[in-house]
């Protein structure tokens, strides 16, 4: 009876994202970002005041050579940055943050040549890719932490499978490889075998800033710079961990359903 109350209650709690704005998610770190208008100012500084700036992030994702920027595939979103310089650094929690180059992670962004020809050939290769998806998600030497937000894609509240999407244990009924961790070197044949069993065509995800760039443990005796090294990645999703709204915009970018961060399209 409880049960019964609570669901009167509550309603319908299922995201309708991505067919509309899901306010679930704000205030969440999604990604970090440079304040508009402050690149002059952190350059004009000295060298010493550069160093420090870059010196405050653990992962080295704060580059400031001609300008100021930050490599979201590196970025775990620790906060210190922002804390210590919140004239620099803010955190957008806009979760459409995954990007078709692992070079677009760096913002501010700059224009990329080669986007527009690496967009049409997925759009070309996963054309066919237009009724139900089947995901295999591979933890290639996670923390855990991404685990949760995969799961929780397929809770009432997410419902990917609203969306035709599925999670399978096969990698021969697989279009999607999802792949969480810093790629360690165990994983690596393992996950290079699951590449190759699956059917074409394929779309390799790198879910989280751990599978985009080592993370904060690299590099280590026992894993590299994530998991580009190892498979070719599609789509880069930065976030340490991305949430499910991410993934799922990661996933929607993968199949050339939406577009990816910064695009004009
Ligand atoms: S939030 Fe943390 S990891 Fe990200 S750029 Fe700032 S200091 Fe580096």
């Amino acid at each position: 009876m409880a049960w019964v109350l609570r669901g009167l209650r509550d309603g319908v709690v299922t995201s309708r994202y991505p067919r509309r704005p899901d306010g679930y998610g704000d205030g969440y770190r999604a990604a970090l970002s440079v304040v508009e208008g402050a690149d002059a100012a952190a350059v004009d500084g000295h060298l010493g005041e550069k160093a420090a700036l870059a010196s405050l992030c653990p992962t080295g994702a704060i580059e400031v050579g001609g300008r100021l920027s930050v490599d979201r595939g590196r970025c775990i979103l620790c906060g210190r940055c922002v804390e210590a310089r919140p004239d620099l650094f803010a955190f957008d929690p806009a979760p459409e943050v995954a990007t078709l180059t692992r070079r677009a992670l760096l913002v501010p962004r700059e224009h990329d040549d080669a986007l527009e020809l690496v967009r049409s050939e997925l759009a070309q290769r996963v054309r066919v890719l237009r009724r139900s998806i089947h995901i295999r998600h591979v933890d290639a030497g996670s923390d855990g932490s991404e685990e949760w937000e995969v799961a929780a894609l397929t809770n009432p509240v997410y419902d990917v499978q609203r969306l035709g999407i599925f999670f399978t244990a096969s990698p021969r009924h697989a279009d999607v490889l999802l792949v969480t961790g810093v790629g360690t070197a165990g994983m690596a044949e393992p996950l290079r075998r699951t590449f190759e069993a699956m059917p074409e065509p394929k779309v390799v995800l790198a879910a989280g800033t751990d599978a985009t760039s080592g993370g904060l443990v690299y590099p280590t005796y026992a894993s590299g710079a994530g998991i580009g090294s190892i498979v070719p990645v599609d789509v880069w999703v930065p976030g340490s961990p991305p949430s499910p709204f991410s993934l799922l915009h990661g996933i929607l970018v993968g199949l050339g359903l939406l577009s990816e961060a910064g695009s004009e399209t």
